[in-house]
C-alpha cells in the first residue's frame, strides 16, 4: 500500500495505524531521511540541504535509501510505504521495484487536507526548528507541482482511496481503516 499527502497532512501517524492493522512494515521516506541525517552519515550529509529548503532529494539517493527496506519488507509480507512515490518517475520506480519484488499494489490512500489548514499546522509544528513560512510555501509548492499530479493517475486506474484528512487524529485513522476494511489482512 502506499499512502499519498501533502506536508502536514498526518502521514506518519495513519501510516503506523494502517502498517500495524496489517501487521506489516511502515516505511517512511522521510524518517529515513531523518535517520541518515542524525546519524551524520555520508548520505546524511548528501541530503540534509534538501529537506531544509523543502525540496525533494534526488531519485538515485532515495532509491538507495529504500531498496533494502523495502526489499527486506517485501520478503516478510508486505508494507505500507509513506512518501514515495512523490514523483511521476518515482512512481515508475516504485512500480517496477515492485514487479520484481512480485508485490502488488493494492491501494494507494490519499490523505485529503486543504491548503489552508495544512499551512496552520505546519506553521505550528516548525516553532522551535529552522522551517521559516517560506519554505512552507515552498513545500507545499513542490507536492502541487510534483506529488499531487499523482493523485489523478491512481485515480484512474483505480486504486485511489480518498480520506478526508482534516479531521482529529484518532477519527482520520477510523476513516483510514474504514477506507480499506476490503483488503485481507
Ligand atoms: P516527509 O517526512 O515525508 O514530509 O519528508 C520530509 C522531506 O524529506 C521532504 O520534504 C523531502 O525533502 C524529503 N523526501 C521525503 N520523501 C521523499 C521522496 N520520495 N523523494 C524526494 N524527497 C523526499
Amino acid at each position: 500500500m502506499l499512502l499519498l499527502a501533502p506536508p502536514g497532512a498526518g502521514k506518519g501517524t495513519q501510516g503506523t495505524a494502517l502498517a500495524e492493522h496489517f501487521g506489516v512494515a511502515h516505511i517512511s521516506s522521510g524518517d529515513l531521511l531523518r535517520a541518515q541525517i542524525s546519524a551524520g552519515t555520508e548520505i546524511g550529509r548528501q541530503v540534509s540541504h534538501f529537506l531544509s529548503a523543502g525540496d525533494l532529494v534526488p531519485d538515485p539517493l532515495m532509491e538507495v535509501l529504500l531498496m533494502t527496506p523495502v526489499v527486506e519488507a517485501a520478503r516478510a509480507g508486505g508494507y505500507v510505504l509513506d512518501g514515495f512515490p512523490r514523483t511521476v518517475a518515482q512512481s515508475e520506480s516504485a512500480a517496477t521495484i515492485a514487479r520484481e519484488l512480485g508485490v502488488e499494489l493494492q491501494a494507494v490512500l490519499f490523505l485529503a487536507v486543504p491548503d489552508d489548514e495544512l499551512m496552520q499546522r505546519l506553521i505550528h509544528r516548525a516553532r522551535g526548528s529552522d522551517d521559516s513560512e517560506n519554505t512552507i510555501r515552498h513545500r507545499l509548492e513542490v507536492y502541487h507541482r510534483e506529488t499531487a499530479p499523482l493523485v489523478a493517475s491512481y485515480r484512474q486506474r483505480g486504486l485511489l482511496r480518498e480520506v478526508d484528512g482534516s479531521a482529529a487524529p484518532a477519527a482520520v485513522t477510523a476513516a483510514c481503516l474504514a477506507a480499506v476494511a476490503d483488503l485481507p489482512t
